[in-house]
């Protein structure tokens, strides 16, 4: 298997890889975030007088993508993907290893949508930062919609169908979309990517709708797509209850650190049954959402997967994700003490998203 660049990428830097079946996503690092994810691991990892049940999305680790080891610059044209499951952390760790190892957040999409939402208004650690670059990100937070409301899209790359190239994004949003500068790039593959440009030109009052932009780009046009776009803005809105929650929790502080939302834009994936269904959008846990699929002749692994199911019901069953919701970048995040308690920097940028989303959800009831 060969490690190629990743097909979707919402911001961010360049150089980084993805295994060719999707299945990992491998990130250059810093020490910094390999630690940061060694830390978690021990933090949340099972202790024998826990007696308290968990339930999923309680624990931060439920919200980051797998960590499955570092990679070393060398290693990473020399290895095979078989190998990388099982890569020694303290033998990578002898040496500084270049790249993470993680779960490739949009395996198991066919079409996803992506959008990174950076939190905070503080954006840099101002322990371990030089004066300069405080000042430097004191002066993007202060322009943007981080200063105001601990939020800002950084990026997001979503899917238009088809016609992508002739999409009349100036038409939907004209005021918000200056088109003298920049904002976003047509995609050959059905996909419109917006830049940074795009998040920091938006403010107080236009955050809401540019959020929105995200969701109905391309499901605002079709007959289903209004009780879609409600079911993925209720699922998101529960994540960030949930997320809000369980951060409560961690004495920690992440600077700089995203939100990274995913859906499902193939409407095949989108079966009436799980639109229509509110019983399944009233109880069902909001970490998991996703949808059964038949799916005719494949390949023996799946059917091994489902066996007896399968076997019974003469079909094959697949369950695919919808959506999903995931913490990302920890370049600049840490543990502190006890007593310093929760990251209020982090958290209010959710508690943000919660009214917008809960004002979104009114325009689609
Ligand atoms: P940085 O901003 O430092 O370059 P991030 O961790 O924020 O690094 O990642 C940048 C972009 O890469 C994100 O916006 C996202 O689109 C993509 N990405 C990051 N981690 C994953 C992952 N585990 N799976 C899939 N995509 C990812
Ligand atoms: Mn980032």
């Amino acid at each position: 298997m060969n490690y190629v660049h990743p097909i979707h990428q919402a911001a961010g830097h360049d150089g980084y890889f993805t295994a060719e079946d999707n299945s990992v996503f491998i990130k250059a690092t810093t020490p910094q975030e390999i630690q940061f994810y060694q830390q978690v691991q021990e933090f949340d990892s099972p202790n024998e007088d826990d007696s308290e049940s968990s339930y999923s999305g309680s624990k931060l680790i439920d919200w980051l993508p797998i960590f499955m080891g570092t990679l070393s610059e060398s290693a990473i044209t020399e290895r095979q993907i078989d190998q990388i499951y099982h890569v020694d952390i303290d033998e990578a760790a002898s040496k500084i290893p270049d790249y993470i190892v993680l779960q490739n957040l949009y395996h198991g999409f066919s079409k996803p949508s992506i959008l990174d939402i950076k939190l905070g208004s503080l954006l840099t650690d101002p322990e371990t930062t030089t004066p300069e670059k405080i000042e430097r990100l004191r002066k993007v937070s202060e322009s943007t919609t981080s200063g105001s409301l601990n939020l800002r899209i950084c990026g997001m790359k979503v899917y238009t169908g088809q016609n992508a190239n002739s999409y009349p994004v100036e038409e939907i949003f004209p005021n918000m979309l200056d088109t003298s500068i920049d904002k976003h790039t047509v995609d050959k593959d059905s996909y419109i990517t917006f830049n940074k440009v795009y998040g920091r030109s938006l403010d107080v009052n236009n955050i809401a709708q540019g959020i929105l932009l995200y969701f109905k780009l391309y499901f605002g046009n079709h007959p289903h797509g209004k009780r879609i776009i409600f079911n993925l803005l209720t699922t998101f809105l529960r994540r960030f209850e949930l997320l809000y929650n369980c951060l409560l929790e961690y004495p920690i502080r992440i600077y700089s650190g995203s939100l990274l939302f995913i859906y499902e834009s193939d409407l095949t994936k989108w079966t009436e049954d799980v639109i229509y269904d509110t019983e399944t959008y009233e109880t069902a846990d909001p970490m998991i959402n996703e949808s059964l699929v038949d799916e005719y002749g494949q390949d023996e692994d799946d059917i091994e997967e489902l066996g007896d199911f399968a076997t019974t019901h003469g079909i094959i069953e697949k369950f695919v994700p919808l959506s999903s919701l995931h913490i990302i970048d920890f370049a600049h995040a840490k543990f502190v003490d006890e007593e310093l308690s929760y990251d209020e920097n982090f958290i209010i940028g959710i508690e943000n998203l919660i009214k917008i989303f809960k004002s979104l959800i009114e325009q689609y009831k």
